[in-house]
C-alpha cells in the first residue's frame, strides 16, 4: 500500500474527475495494513450532502471480515513488539502522527467536510485540538503508572500495582465528526498498548480510513488499527466476537443502549455514549447579549448536529423576552451555504431523511401550540425536492417539555424556548429531561453558577461556556440516558477504560529465613 497515493486520491473531493476511479468510488476496509474488499462483495453509497451526489462506495463489513480483523489485532496485541513493553515507541508513533496530520489538516478537514456537510472553515478550525489531543495522548503513553509501596507490611512486602491494556478493543462512532470521534476513541487506545477495531458511520467513512492510513505512516504497525466498514451487521459481529475485549461507542441513545446490554451480555467492558437535549440555562441577571452570543452559536454551529449543541434555552422570567428578541436578530446574518465555501457557517444537515425529520419537528411544534420565531423552511436554500440538504436556522418559542419536538432529540438547527419562573422550576425542568450530556448557566451571580453546578444532574456543565466539551486532558461523557457504563471517553477516565489493574505482591526473603505459613501474606 502506498498511503500517499490515496491521500491525493481522496484529497480532491470537489474535483471528482480527476481522481483515480478506484479511490473516487470504493471505500474499503483496512485490515492488517492492507486495502481489502468485503468479503460479502456488498456496498452501499455515501453522499455529499451539499449535492446528494454519491462520493464513496463503502464496504459494508460481514463476520468472516471481523473475524479476520480480529485476528490481525490479536496477533498485533499479543506476538508484536507493540503492546506490552513499549510505550516509549507508542509515544513516539503518536508524535510522529500528529506532525503528519499538521501537515495533511486542510486536506483531511477537506474531506470531514465533504463527509458531514460541515463548512471548511470551521472543519479546519478543529486543527489545535486534534492536534494538542494526539500530543497529549503520546504524553500519556509513558505516564501510565501503578501505584507502588515499599514495606507494605513487617514481613518486607513490596507490592505494587501494573496498569495493562485489556487487548482488542472495539470503537464505533457517528458521522458528526468523524475525524474527532476516531482520534478520541483510537489515541488513548493507542497509548495504552490497546489494538483497536474501528467502525465508522455509514455516512462518513472516509476520515477514518484516512487516519488509520496516516497511523500506519507514522509507524503503527499493521494489525494494530484496524478500520472494518460497515453497518448493523459489522457492529452486531463485534459485540459478538469472544476476543474483543472493550467496546466503546458514540451514538443515539437507543443504539447506545442496545450496545451496552449485548456487549455486556457478552461480557464485554462497554462505554456506550448517547444523544443529548442540553439545556442552557439564562437567569434574569446575564448579559443578555453575551448569552445571545453564545446560544447562537452552540446551538446552529455544526447545524446543530452535534451532541454538545444548546438546544434549549432555558429562560428565567424576564430573560425570556430579552433572549428571543437577541438571538432572532442574530440569525439573519448566519450564512448557510454549502461545505465548499470558506465563508458558509453553517452548511446541510447530513442526510435528506434527517433533514425531512427536522422540518418534521418544527411542524410538530407549531402544531402543538410553540411559537415559531424564525423558520428555517423559509431558507432559500431548503428545497425538499433538491439534491442538497439544506435548512435554515429556526427558533421556537414558547415551548413546554409536554411537547413532542421537546422530548425529541432533533439534532438540527433548531433552538427551543423554554420559558420558567424561577431558577427552581429551570432545575425541574433540567432533572426531568432523561437526558444529562451537556448543560450551560449563564448569569453574573457567583452565587447561583456554584449552586448550578453541584444541583444539576449532567455531566459536563458550562459557567458562561455554552459548549463544554472537555479538553484533552479532562474526561468527556454524560449521565442518564446520554451514557451507558461507568467511565467517560477520553482522559483519565479512558485510560481507565482501556486497562486493568493487575497487583503484585512480591518480598525478597534471606534464604533460610522462610517456614510454612497457612494464612494470607501478613500484614501486622
Ligand atoms: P447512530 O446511533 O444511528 O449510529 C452510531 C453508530 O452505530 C454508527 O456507526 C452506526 O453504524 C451504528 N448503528 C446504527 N444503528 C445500529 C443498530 N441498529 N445496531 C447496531 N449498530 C448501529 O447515531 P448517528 O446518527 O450516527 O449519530 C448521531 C447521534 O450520535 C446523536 O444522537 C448524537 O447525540 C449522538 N452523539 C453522541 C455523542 C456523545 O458523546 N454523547 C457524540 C456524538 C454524537
Amino acid at each position: 500500500m502506498n498511503p500517499s497515493s490515496f491521500a491525493s486520491a481522496v484529497f480532491k473531493p470537489f474535483d471528482q474527475p480527476a481522481l483515480p476511479a478506484a479511490y473516487r468510488t470504493r471505500t474499503l476496509h483496512l485490515i492488517d495494513g492492507k486495502h481489502v474488499e468485503p468479503s460479502g462483495g456488498i456496498w452501499f453509497d455515501a453522499v455529499d450532502p451539499c449535492t446528494g451526489a454519491v462520493i464513496a462506495r463503502i464496504a459494508e463489513g460481514n463476520a468472516a471480515d471481523v473475524d479476520r480483523a480480529v485476528a490481525s489485532a490479536r496477533r498485533a496485541f499479543e506476538d508484536g513488539p507493540w503492546s506490552r513493553f513499549k510505550p516509549a515507541e507508542r509515544q513516539l508513533a503518536l508524535l510522529k502522527l500528529a506532525d503528519l496530520m499538521e501537515a495533511e489538516f486542510d486536506d483531511i478537514a477537506l474531506v470531514d467536510t465533504l463527509e458531514m456537510g460541515r463548512p471548511i472553515t470551521p472543519s479546519r478550525n478543529f486543527r489545535s485540538m486534534v492536534l494538542r489531543a494526539l500530543r497529549h495522548y503520546a504524553g500519556l503513553a509513558t505516564a501510565i503508572h501503578g501505584q507502588t509501596m515499599g514495606n507494605s507490611s513487617p514481613v518486607d512486602l513490596l507490592s505494587y500495582t501494573l496498569r495493562e491494556p485489556v487487548g482488542v478493543v472495539g470503537a464505533i462512532i457517528p458521522w458528526n465528526g468523524p475525524l474527532t470521534a476516531s482520534i478520541w476513541k483510537v489515541g488513548p487506545a493507542i497509548a495504552t498498548g490497546c489494538t483497536v477495531i474501528l467502525k465508522p458511520a455509514e455516512e462518513a467513512p472516509l476520515t477514518p480510513l484516512r487516519f488509520a492510513e496516516l497511523c500506519l505512516e507514522a509507524g503503527v504497525p499493521e494489525g494494530v488499527f484496524t478500520v472494518i466498514q460497515g453497518d448493523k451487521v459489522a457492529v452486531d459481529a463485534i459485540l459478538d466476537h469472544p476476543d474483543i475485549k472493550a467496546v466503546s461507542f458514540v451514538g443515539s441513545t437507543p443504539i447506545a443502549k442496545y450496545i451496552y446490554e449485548k456487549g455486556t451480555a457478552n461480557g464485554k467492558r462497554v462505554q456506550a455514549l448517547g444523544g443529548a437535549k442540553n439545556h442552557m440555562l439564562v437567569l434574569p441577571d446575564a448579559d443578555i447579549d453575551m448569552a445571545a452570543d453564545a446560544a447562537v452559536s452552540a446551538a446552529y454551529g455544526s447545524a446543530g448536529e452535534r451532541c454538545m449543541a444548546i438546544s434549549v434555552v432555558l429562560a428565567v422570567g424576564e430573560a425570556g423576552d430579552a433572549m428571543v428578541e437577541a438571538v432572532k436578530a442574530r440569525l439573519p446574518k448566519i450564512k448557510v451555504g454549502p461545505g465548499s465555501d470558506p465563508a458558509a457557517e453553517m452548511g446541510p444537515l447530513v442526510t435528506k431523511q434527517h433533514r425531512d425529520a427536522v422540518a418534521g419537528h418544527l411542524a410538530s411544534g407549531v402544531a402543538q401550540g410553540a411559537d415559531l420565531v424564525v423558520d428555517g423552511r423559509q431558507h432559500p436554500l431548503y428545497d425538499p425536492d433538491d439534491g442538497g440538504f439544506f435548512l435554515g436556522v429556526s427558533l421556537m418559542d414558547k415551548v413546554t417539555p409536554e411537547m413532542e419536538s421537546y422530548r425529541a432529540e432533533i439534532f438540527g438547527p433548531v433552538l427551543q424556548v423554554v420559558r420558567v419562573d424561577t431558577y427552581a422550576d429551570a432545575m425541574k425542568v433540567i432533572d426531568a429531561n432523561p437526558y444529562g450530556n451537556g448543560t450551560a448557566i449563564f448569569t453574573r451571580d457567583g452565587g447561583a453558577a456554584r449552586q448550578f453546578q453541584f444541583d444539576v444532574e449532567v455531566g459536563m456543565v458550562g459557567i458562561n461556556v455554552p459548549i463544554p466539551v472537555p479538553v484533552a486532558y479532562y474526561s468527556f461523557g454524560g449521565w442518564k440516558a446520554s451514557l451507558f457504563g461507568d467511565t467517560h471517553m477520553y482522559g483519565p477516565e479512558g485510560i481507565n477504560f482501556y486497562t486493568r489493574a493487575k497487583v503484585v505482591t512480591s518480598r525478597w526473603p534471606d534464604p533460610g529465613t522462610s517456614s510454612v505459613d497457612l494464612g494470607f501474606p501478613r500484614t501486622r
